[in-house]
């Protein structure tokens, strides 16, 4: 199998593993237990912390670990609002936002916090003065990803960090697609919260992390002691030793940027070359190194979808929570793309396993399994 879904998910590393099994099976008491056992598991509980520390930037009591990203985002967006001062109640969020974000974003307005939606550009990209006209003196706090699961486009969180910090709003940050993919730093990041999750970057499904800017207050949202009480619930100190792992091995980001987005402009060039009317997402503004989001003209993403699989090529048609159904993606939907071209996108998604050899094989055996569509297509490509 080419597994070409890293964006959905990524297989979790040997050394993930190898760092999780002891945990799972010598290191199984609960951390917050007097006992030697409980005092063994806390041990390993701050030698994760002040691992992903390190990895990110960070000061250990900066980490909230969580169940994963969406709860990261819930947290920071729930807690930052909720220990907002009086007068700041609007909550700005990109309108790109992962789809779990964005129910978060419709359940606060349908209860009653003003809630906005920030545009994009025709290219993905933020639309950075839209932002600077809407984000004022009443802003409790602007959301926005660091990167788009979809298209790969970057966002400008430097530029909105200024403008809402300049207004005296937080920022959350949903980083989900970017850490691990790009080189982070949360000290230098300029925001106030940021999420995480392990399963993005080879390490194990359900567990992340909100890294929360010391001094920032938070209203906590899962009530318990643990985590300093801003996340309450007995830890997952086999998923926390895991994120931990996933975070040390990335080693050289900026190498392996180098090498995916070779590969993924190959394979673009190559596809592009190989059939008519191909159309590429985000091509021509920063993106994630190993995102390809594009369109072969018109033709439908799961007739594609399924001449991948004959190939034995694992892709999506866009985010892996919303693909299945037929709506139009929302991102392309902000980006002003009609419904029938964005029916038509196919989202591949390069990571630490893609070989050259993978998009040799997929450059040689898609193109002529697509082609005859076009002659019988009754759509015309674009
Ligand atoms: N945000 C983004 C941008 C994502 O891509 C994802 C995962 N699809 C999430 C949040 C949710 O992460 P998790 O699966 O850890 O809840």
């Amino acid at each position: 199998m080419i597994y070409l879904d890293h964006n959905a998910t990524t297989p979790p590393s040997a050394a993930v593993v190898a760092a999780m099994l002891p945990v799972l099976t010598s290191v199984w008491a609960n951390a917050s237990s007097q006992h030697g056992p409980g005092q063994d598991a806390r041990r390993v509980l701050a030698a994760a912390r002040a691992s992903v520390a390190k990895a990110l930037g960070c000061k250990t009591a900066e980490v909230v670990f969580t169940s994963g990203a969406t709860e990261a985002n819930h947290l920071a967006v729930r807690g930052l609002l909720g220990a907002a001062p009086a007068g700041r109640a609007r909550v700005l969020f990109s309108s790109v936002e992962h789809a779990g974000h964005l129910k978060l974003a419709r359940a606060l307005a349908s209860a009653g916090t003003p809630v906005e939606f920030l545009p994009v550009c025709a290219d993905g990209t933020l639309d950075i003065d839209a932002a600077a006209q809407r984000i004022g003196p009443d802003v409790a706090l602007v959301s926005l990803m660091a990167a788009n699961n979809e298209t790969g486009v970057l966002m400008p969180v430097a530029g909105v960090a200024a403008l809402a910090h300049a207004a005296g709003a937080r920022l959350h940050v949903d980083a989900t697609q970017f850490i691990g993919k790009q080189p982070f730093c949360f000290a230098d990041s300029g925001a106030d919260a940021v999420s995480l999750s392990a399963h993005k970057l080879h390490g194990p499904k359900g567990v992340g992390a909100l890294l929360l800017r010391q001094g920032v207050a938070l209203a906590p949202q899962v009530l318990g002691s643990q985590e300093r009480g801003r996340r309450g619930g007995t830890e997952n100190l086999a998923g926390i030793a895991g994120l931990a792992a996933a975070l040390e091995e990335l080693g050289d980001i900026a190498a392996e940027s180098v090498r995916l987005s070779g590969l993924r402009d190959a394979l673009e060039a190559g596809l592009a070359r190989a059939l008519p009317g191909l159309h590429v997402w985000g091509q021509r503004v920063p993106r994630l190194p190993g995102t390809s989001y594009l369109r072969f003209g018109q033709l439908p993403a799961e007739v594609v979808l399924q001449r991948l699989e004959r190939l034995d090529v694992a892709a999506s048609s866009g985010a892996a929570c919303s693909s299945g159904g037929s709506e139009p993606s929302h991102v392309l939907s902000a980006m002003g793309v009609p419904p029938e071209e964005a029916l038509a996108a196919v989202r591949l998604s390069l990571g630490r396993g893609t070989q050259a050899a993978d998009i040799e094989h997929l450059l040689a055996a898609l193109p002529p399994l697509l082609a005859p569509l076009f002659l019988t297509s009754p759509l015309e490509p674009t």
